[in-house]
C-alpha cells in the first residue's frame, strides 16, 4: 500500500475542483486532486459552454480567460414571448468592458489542470472510501492507494459519492424537463450579444461563440421529443419558437441533452469533509449560475481557512468551517431561489405571477441606476 500525505485533497476535477485546488494551493496549503476520469483536453468546438461573471473569474487563475476559445459578450436580450417585457442590458451601461465570457468546458478545465503541479493532479482513479482519524482522513483509492488529508473538499458533482458518505442530506427537486444544447448558426455573425427568450414552459438562450455560431440552451419539457427531431425539422422548430428574432437559425452541432434538476445540501461540511461547486447546490441554467456559484464557494473557503491559519488557529476545525457555510449557504439559497422563481415565474400555472415580472422586466429596462444595480449584481461585482 502505497500512503500520500497532502494537507487537503480536493477530490473531483471538474471546473470547481480544480479552480479550488489552485485557489488554495496559491494561498499556500499543501493540496493534491483526485479525478475520476482522464485529463481534460482542449476541445474549443465543445458543446459544454459556461457563461462566466466577472465576479466570479476572481476564483480562477489571472489568464484562465485569455484562451481564443473564449468568447466575451458585451451585451445580453432578454425578453417574453408573447408579451412586452424586454430587458437589454450593454457592458457600456454597466460601465465595463464585458458583461462576461463564453467558455468551452473543456478548454476551461484544460487550463486549470496545467496550472497545477502534474505529480499533486491524479486522475483515473476513484476514491471508494474515506477512513476518519482524530487528527485526519484517509481516503481509499481503486487503484489502491491512500492519501492522508487534514481537510477533504467534495468537488464531486451533484450526485457527490463524498457527499452521502458523510451523512449530508440534499433538498432536491426536478424541473420534468431537460436542457439541450447544440451549437447554432445564424444568417449574420452574432455581435457578442446573449439572447434568452422566456416562453410559458421554456426557456431558449443563445450565447455566441468564438468563430459566429452560438451555443443553444434549449430547457423545455419536450427537450427529448426536440432532440429526436431531423436537422431540418430540428432547425425549423428552433427558429419558429426564437420568433425569427435573428432570421432562420440552423443547427450544426449534434445535439445533448441534461436533466434539469435543482438541490440543495443542508449542510456545507461534517466532520472534515467539505462541500463545494454542484454537490453543495445545483441549480436550473436559464441564469447560467452553476459554476459562478461553485466558483464563488472556492473564493471564499481559500479565504476562511487562510484567515484562520494566518491567525495561528487550527483551520480545520468546525468553527472555521461553520463560517464558510454561513457566507456561501445563503447567497447560493438566494440563487436558487430566484431562478427557481424565474423557471416557474413564466409559466401560467402561477396565477399573476407571470404579469408581475413582465412588468418587472419593462420597468427595470426603463430604469438606467436600477437596471445598472442588477447587471452589476448579475455579474457577482
Ligand atoms: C444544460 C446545462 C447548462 C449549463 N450551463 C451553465 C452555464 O452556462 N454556466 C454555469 O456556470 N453553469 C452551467 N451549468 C451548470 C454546471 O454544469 C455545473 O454547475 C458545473 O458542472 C459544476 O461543476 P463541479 O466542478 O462542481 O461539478 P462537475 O462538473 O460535475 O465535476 C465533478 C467531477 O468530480 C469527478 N468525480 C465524481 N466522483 C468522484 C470520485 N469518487 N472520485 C474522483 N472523482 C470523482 C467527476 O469525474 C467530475 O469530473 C449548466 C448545467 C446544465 C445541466
Amino acid at each position: 500500500m502505497s500512503l500520500q500525505r497532502w494537507a487537503i485533497t480536493v477530490v473531483g476535477g471538474g471546473v470547481v475542483g480544480l479552480a479550488t485546488a489552485g485557489a488554495l494551493r496559491e494561498a499556500g496549503f499543501d493540496v493534491g486532486l483526485i479525478e475520476q476520469g482522464p485529463p481534460p483536453v482542449a476541445d474549443p468546438q465543445d458543446l459544454r459552454m459556461y457563461a462566466i461573471a466577472p465576479g466570479a473569474a476572481r476564483g480562477l487563475p489571472a489568464d484562465a480567460l485569455d484562451d481564443a476559445a473564449h468568447q466575451p459578450f458585451t451585451e445580453m436580450q432578454v425578453w417574453h414571448a408573447g408579451r412586452d417585457g424586454a430587458l437589454r442590458f450593454t457592458a457600456a451601461e454597466a460601465r465595463v468592458p464585458q458583461l462576461g465570457w463564453i467558455a468551452p468546458e473543456s478548454v476551461l478545465r484544460a487550463a486549470l489542470w496545467r496550472a497545477l503541479p502534474a505529480d499533486r493532479c491524479w486522475s483515473g482513479v476513484t476514491v471508494t472510501d474515506l477512513t476518519d482519524h482524530d487528527d485526519g482522513l484517509s481516503l481509499w483509492l481503486d487503484d489502491g492507494r491512500v492519501v492522508r488529508s487534514q481537510l477533504v473538499i467534495a468537488c464531486d458533482g451533484a450526485r457527490s459519492p463524498l457527499r452521502e458518505r458523510a451523512g449530508i442530506a440534499v433538498h432536491a427537486w426536478d424541473y420534468a424537463a431537460s436542457g439541450l444544447v447544440a451549437d447554432i448558426r445564424a444568417e449574420q455573425p452574432h455581435t457578442q450579444t446573449c439572447w434568452q427568450r422566456f416562453l410559458p414552459d421554456a426557456v431558449i438562450a443563445l450565447l455566441p461563440r468564438q468563430g459566429g455560431a452560438y451555443s443553444l440552451v434549449w430547457s423545455s419539457p419536450e427537450a427529448e421529443s426536440l432532440a429526436a427531431l431531423d436537422d431540418a425539422a430540428f432547425s425549423a422548430a428552433l427558429t419558429d419558437t426564437f420568433d425569427g428574432e435573428l432570421g432562420p437559425l440552423k443547427v450544426c452541432s449534434p445535439r445533448r441533452l441534461f436533466p434539469l434538476t435543482a438541490q440543495h445540501a443542508e449542510a456545507y461540511f461534517s466532520g472534515r469533509t467539505v462541500l463545494v461547486g454542484d454537490a453543495a447546490h445545483s441549480v436550473h441554467p436559464l441564469a447560467g449560475q452553476g459554476v459562478n456559484l461553485g466558483l464563488g464557494d472556492a473564493l471564499e473557503l481559500t479565504r476562511v481557512l487562510s484567515e484562520a491559519r494566518d491567525a495561528g488557529r487550527d483551520w480545520t476545525r468546525p468553527r472555521v468551517l461553520a463560517r464558510y457555510q454561513r457566507a456561501r449557504r445563503a447567497a447560493n439559497a438566494e440563487m436558487i431561489a430566484l431562478t427557481d422563481a424565474m423557471s416557474r415565474g413564466f409559466a401560467p400555472t402561477v396565477p399573476g405571477l407571470s404579469d408581475v415580472l413582465d412588468q418587472g422586466l419593462r420597468w427595470m429596462n426603463q430604469l438606467p441606476p436600477v437596471k445598472r444595480l442588477l447587471i452589476r449584481h448579475a455579474m457577482g461585482l
